[in-house]
């Protein structure tokens, strides 16, 4: 069956020392974008598979983004380009153009002119929610209301983003009831695919398109933990 990895990456460093946690340095995204290449993987849009618009290639891979990070524009966008990959880029749009204050606020988030600068045959944008708040906390009447100001910040700077969602922290309501109504919401709202992140890999068909898993990838992996994760998912050693 073919297999569909999923990376996850949040932010990207100049300083090698600074590798760890949810951050990565240049330097080790640099040698696992070579190795994606050198190892036959095509990177694909969400956006690509939702419209058939492309045979699916013979390795798959999409290559994601939370948070759309300034230094993602610095670092990861030039890296992206030099090797000729597509990345995914999921926005929390409250926060676009000052600070991740979901966080501890230190990092900056890029600008909508920023974001409007990024080549669309090189990076989609998604959805990441528009207050960074976990799903399965919201009621469904404050999910709405966050739906509706992503659609309104989206008209009102005239951004070109799919209808894919990256779900804050990986969360979704898990109870069934609650999961069912979750994603009826999901459809209303016509997202096309939204993203947990489970770390396994993913089949293709798709069985689902609301709980498609992602593989975290951390700063302090080793380059071998790397490939045995673009291969097996969740490892367990
Ligand atoms: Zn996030």
């Amino acid at each position: 069956m073919a297999k569909l990895p999923i990376l996850m990456y949040h932010n990207v460093s100049a300083n090698t020392a600074e590798s760890k946690g949810l951050t990565i340095s240049v330097e080790k995204l640099e040698q696992q974008l070579q190795y994606l290449v050198s190892k036959g993987y095509t990177s694909i849009f969400f956006s690509d598979m939702e419209s058939n618009k492309i045979v699916p290639p013979k390795k798959p891979i999409i290559i994601t983004f939370d948070d759309v990070y300034e230094n993602q524009l610095n670092y990861a966008y030039p890296l992206l380009q030099k090797y000729k990959l597509k990345a995914s880029f999921f926005v929390p749009f409250a926060y676009v153009g000052g600070y991740d204050d979901w966080n501890d606020g230190q990092e900056k988030i890029m600008s909508v002119e920023q974001l409007k600068s990024l080549d669309s045959n090189v990076i989609e944008l998604g959805l990441h929610s528009f207050r960074h708040r976990p799903y399965d906390s919201m009621s469904s009447e404050a999910v709405d209301t966050d739906f509706q100001e992503c659609q309104d910040f989206i008209q009102k700077h005239k951004l070109d983003v799919k209808n894919i969602l990256a779900y804050p922290y990986g969360k979704f309501p898990r109870e069934k009831s609650k999961k069912s109504s979750f994603f009826n919401q999901l459809s209303a709202h016509r997202i096309a695919f939204g993203l947990r992140i489970g770390n396994r890999i993913n089949l293709l068909p798709l069985h689902t398109k609301y709980e498609l898993n992602r593989l975290d990838i951390k700063g302090d992996m080793s380059l071998s933990s790397f490939k045995l994760k673009v291969k097996f998912g969740k490892l367990l050693f």
